[in-house]
């Protein structure tokens, strides 16, 4: 018997989910509903500087409110950092990973720098590219700072990793094979300095444990996907089918925030909303 469809909500507790949460976990329930699938939700709390436990219990709460439903358990990113370092551990034996030990200011003064002397490559998300020239420091150093315990970040090697695995792709609802374009993004980052982890690594290794088929998110989300088919391609994992559905914009036409509480689920229920009024604010219905 064919296994039913898998789909996913995919919140991070950093702040208050807000109408652009509610579309996207809307169209999840419709989609699972309209499949016969089965829709799950993950809570993405690597972050563990920003994720907070009552913007969690928020989340369960704004949702029920809505009148969705889950299966049990959530699957909660911050349990499951094994995971992640099993797949860091892969990719590095496959020599695609190599730490950098920049910090925040260090890496903006070196992109002033590289801006000085031209235009310096930017991701689709408009941050600059690594300046750094950590991939070619000598084993003998990097082994002295790790070993030193020097706090590093760890990234792709973008140049080999897509050597490795040529041209790609992804299966976008209503358009077809969408060509994957992973070195627009750079040497990204795949372990965060105090995490072992990045939001491309974990969601790529959660939608594969947890065997999700359909992933449906924001439009925001859409240039990432190459990074996705780019990880799932070199650890061997099954590519799922993408929608990337349009975003709820603010007045001005600015993405929401999770800063502004004007558009926040618990807000707009104080108000007195109902969960039909949050479905006409966000255009289904
Ligand atoms: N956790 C991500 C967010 O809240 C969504 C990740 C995804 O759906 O792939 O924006």
């Amino acid at each position: 018997m064919a296994m039913p469809p898998v789909f996913r909500f995919a919140p991070s507790p950093n702040g208050y989910l807000h109408l652009g949460h509610a579309l996207s976990a809307l169209l999840n329930v419709e989609a699972a509903r309209a499949a016969g699938g089965r829709l799950l939700l993950r809570i993405e709390d690597i972050d563990v500087t920003r994720c907070r436990p009552e913007f969690e219990t928020a989340i369960y709460e704004d949702l029920a409110w809505l009148g969705i439903a889950w299966e049990q358990p959530v699957r909660r990113q911050s349990e499951h950092f094994e995971d992640y370092r099993a797949a860091l551990a892969r990719l590095d034996a496959m020599g695609l990973i190599y730490p950098s030990f920049e910090s925040r200011a260090e890496i903006a003064a070196l992109v002033t720098e590289r801006e000085r002397q031209g235009p310096w490559p930017r991701d689709p998300d408009g941050a600059p590219f690594y300046p750094g020239t950590a991939k070619d420091m000598p084993c003998d150093e990097r082994a002295r700072r790790i070993a030193s315990g020097e706090p590093h970040a760890l990234r792709l090697d973008m140049k080999r990793a897509v050597m490795r695995v040529g041209a790609l792709s992804w299966q976008e609802a209503g358009r077809g094979a969408v060509a994957a374009d992973p070195a627009a993004w750079g040497d990204v980052v795949l372990a965060r300095k105090d995490v072992p982890a990045s939001y491309h690594l974990a969601v790529v290794i959660d939608d594969a444990l947890q065997d999700v088929t359909d992933v449906v998110r924001g439009q925001d989300l859409f240039h990432s996907t190459s990074v996705h088919r780019l990880l799932q391609s070199l650890l061997g994992l099954p590519a799922p089918r993408y929608r990337h559905h349009r975003l709820v914009l603010d007045a001005d036409g600015r993405k929401l925030s999770k800063s502004t509480a004007a558009t926040a689920l618990r807000q707009l229920r104080a108000e007195g909303l109902t969960p039909a009024d949050i479905r006409r604010r966000v255009g289904l219905d």
